[in-house]
């Protein structure tokens, strides 16, 4: 009864844990001196590795870093993540809620601003707090930045992840520059995510097992981290924990995402420091509870935390096949030494006798009560909530493809047929590739594989949609419409379907007929960009630049505009007769393009227009005198140079009349500033 009791009030928590979660993020900064002998606190993230590929009981590679700590501090055996995949899994160690309270169930999502984060606790209560995150997945723009201080995520450009080595390297930098404060620092090792290229001399003594020398090679940087951290920061608190696994090939899954076995959800975790015991603990654990530790450690009272493990279901999801390809959603439990799956029909396992879930335990016998109840009780993520596709930009998406995570464009739909993902282990690998080409919009390439799964898994909106797009941007209009007809059939009155196929209309030739429709889309999803963007290019070509303009401020306020869109943007804004927007756009511009910036002039004309004079002469200076328009700069600058009452005006405007073109000569000739000179 007990346990049910403390069972049912968990999962309470999972969905009403925010509300709770809020308040007591509020009451934070009343408390703002950090609790007495604070200690520093290291955090290491270690992304896709396997509890079986490091520690001291781990098979075929040595790891003396973490054995290291695991001699003195507290292993935990059994650690699961949240979800198999980076963005999701962080949230819940960052926030200690399950994804049904944070929110996020993928990649490439963002977590909401109202959602408490421990970074935050930490800096109001007086800790310096410093983040080195090595891959996009993490990147500033997905939330989990919030409470850092310092938030180093920035690999060299344009690549999407750097090596342990090199993050090392700069958060040793952070640890040198002393402060006065304790210091919260979250170090984020990306190394084992494939591709596996190891450097030397791992490549070498791991030659037959190159993610395995991944590992190693990220073991020997924890190593360096670890010893500088205790050497600069004193007594310190250090807790080592995995992101998710690898599948490696078990149960058909080579990477992580798709499925929740052990390969993927069993991860490393430890913990050392202060008031840690050496140890080893069996019972399982979530790694939602590194939120609650690292609080503790802080001083803030030992609620959930690992220092004192609590015996527990734990829980875990795998949503992404669901909301991407509308299969089955995939639930576990763990309690004890029982593991069980509910993904269309329930699995179980004895995960300890039988690590590799090699006997399902559920053919013979249901699972204990406590996982049925839990997994029945699971919040899914409802497909109406799912929403709009996040407003990322191509870059964006082109980053997180080339890291083998590509969401999808469409909300799930509910299928009756849905099948098990277990099941559709075969299509992993070519929905992976089909996504990432058409993310690089490689249709050519990727639309054979789409029709590989729509033949496999005909009822996949997310690859039927896909194949109607890539037709349609090839200019197959037949095939298009036949894609977007059987898309249609899928998922009658779905607003994904109503966008693509109004983007769809929006590339043909009666493209002006798609603006209603894009219309209507925006109404219903006022976020979603491609459909922004499409609107946009009507205007424009319909000879409406300030109705283009707004659309486009709009599609940049949810994504960056690059410099050649503000100049874009400027260029419209300046027929419409905008001139703030137009000077605020081209500025934009010129700071990004530094001296490749060409629109100088226009700049000068604008702010001569906005009767800011000495800002119009510096643009007009600037232009070149190879300006295809040069004899108008030199007009404009002697408007301004009058209007600035300069010294040598009586010069700039000789030089305006000779060298006078077609178009200026006339201007000159009325211009009444030059009167009489
Ligand atoms: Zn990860």
């Amino acid at each position: 009864m007990t346990r049910r009791l403390s069972l049912s009030v968990r999962l309470l928590a999972i969905t009403g844990v925010l509300l709770c979660a809020c308040r007591r993020g509020g009451e934070a900064p009343a408390s703002s001196a950090a609790p007495p002998a604070a200690p520093s606190i290291l955090l290491v993230t270690l992304d896709t590795t396997r509890a079986d590929a490091i520690g001291p009981e781990a098979r075929g590679i040595e790891t003396p870093a973490f054995d290291a700590l695991a001699r003195r501090g507290l292993r935990f055996r059994q650690a699961y993540a949240t979800v198999p995949e980076t963005l999701p899994s962080h949230s819940s160690m960052m926030t200690g809620l399950y994804p049904a309270g944070h929110g996020l169930h993928e990649n490439g999502r963002f977590l909401a601003p109202a959602v408490p984060v421990v970074a935050e606790r930490l800096r109001d209560a007086g800790y310096r707090t410093a983040a080195f995150v090595s891959s996009f997945a993490l990147a500033r723009r997905f939330g989990l930045a919030r409470g850092f201080e310092v938030y180093d995520d920035e690999p060299e450009a344009g690549r999407a992840e750097r090596s342990a080595h090199e993050t090392t390297a700069r958060a040793l930098a952070e640890l040198r520059a002393k402060a006065q404060r304790p210091l919260f620092l979250w170090v984020h090792y990306y190394d084992p995510h494939a591709p596996y290229a190891p450097p030397a001399p791992f490549a070498a003594r791991y030659a037959k097992a190159p993610y395995l020398g991944e590992v190693a090679a990220m073991d020997e940087q924890l190593g360096i981290l670890v010893a500088e951290f205790e050497r600069s920061a004193g007594p310190a608190a250090v807790l080592v924990v995995g992101d998710h696994g690898e599948g490696l090939g078990e149960h058909g899954e080579s990477r992580h995402g798709d499925l929740l076995y052990q390969g993927t959800m069993h991860v490393p975790l430890l913990l050392a420091g202060p008031g840690v015991a050496a140890g080893v603990v069996e019972i399982p654990v979530s790694t939602r509870h590194v939120f609650h530790t690292i609080l503790d450690f802080a001083g803030f009272g030992a609620t959930d935390s690992l220092r004192q493990p609590q015996a527990e279901v734990v829980l875990g999801e795998a949503m992404k096949p669901f909301l991407e390809y509308g299969w089955q959603p995939q639930v576990m439990a763990v309690e004890g030494r029982i593991k069980a799956i509910q993904a269309g029909r329930m699995e179980a396992y004895d995960v300890v006798a039988d690590p590799g879930e090699t006997r399902d335990l559920a053919r013979s016998s249901e699972p204990p009560r406590p996982l049925r109840t839990a997994l029945r009780d699971y919040p899914a993520p409802a497909p109406a909530a799912a929403g709009a596709p996040p407003a990322l930009d191509e870059e964006a998406r082109r980053k997180l493809a080339s890291l083998g995570y590509v969401g999808g464009g469409a909300a799930p739909v509910l299928r009756k047929d849905a099948p098990r993902p277990a099941d559709m282990t075969r299509l992993f690998d070519v929905l992976e590739r089909a996504s990432d080409l058409f993310v690089r919009e490689e249709y050519a390439r990727a639309i054979p594989l789409l029709e590989q799964i729509r033949a496999q898994d005909p009822y996949n909106l997310d690859a039927v949609l896909r194949l109607a797009t890539a037709h349609s941007a090839l200019g197959h209009e037949a095939r298009a419409e036949q894609a977007f007809a059987s898309a249609a059939e899928i998922a009658p009155g779905s607003p994904d379907v109503r966008a693509y196929r109004a983007l769809h209309d929006a590339r043909g030739k009666d493209w002006a007929q798609a603006a209603p429709r894009l219309e209507q889309v925006i109404a219903e999803s006022p976020e979603r960009v491609p459909a922004l963007e499409a609107l946009a290019r009507i205007r424009e070509r319909q000879g409406r630049p300030g109705d283009a303009a707004d659309l486009w401020q709009r599609v940049y306020a949810l994504r960056p505009a690059t410099a050649a869109e503000s100049v874009r943007l400027g260029e419209l804004a300046m027929s419409a007769g905008r001139t703030p927007l137009a000077i605020e756009s081209f500025e934009r511009a010129r700071a990004a393009q530094g001296t490749a910036f060409t629109h100088d002039l226009e700049l000068g004309v604008l702010y001569l227009d906005a009767r800011r004079l000495t800002e119009a002469r510096d643009a007009l200076d600037r232009v070149p005198a190879s300006h295809p328009a040069y004899a108008m700069a030199l007009f404009k600058r002697a408007q301004a140079s009058v209007l600035l009452r300069e010294s040598d005006q009586a010069e700039r405007i000789a030089a305006a009349r000779r060298r006078a073109d077609a178009v200026t000569r006339p201007l000159i000739e009325r211009e009444r500033l030059f009167a009489g000179r």
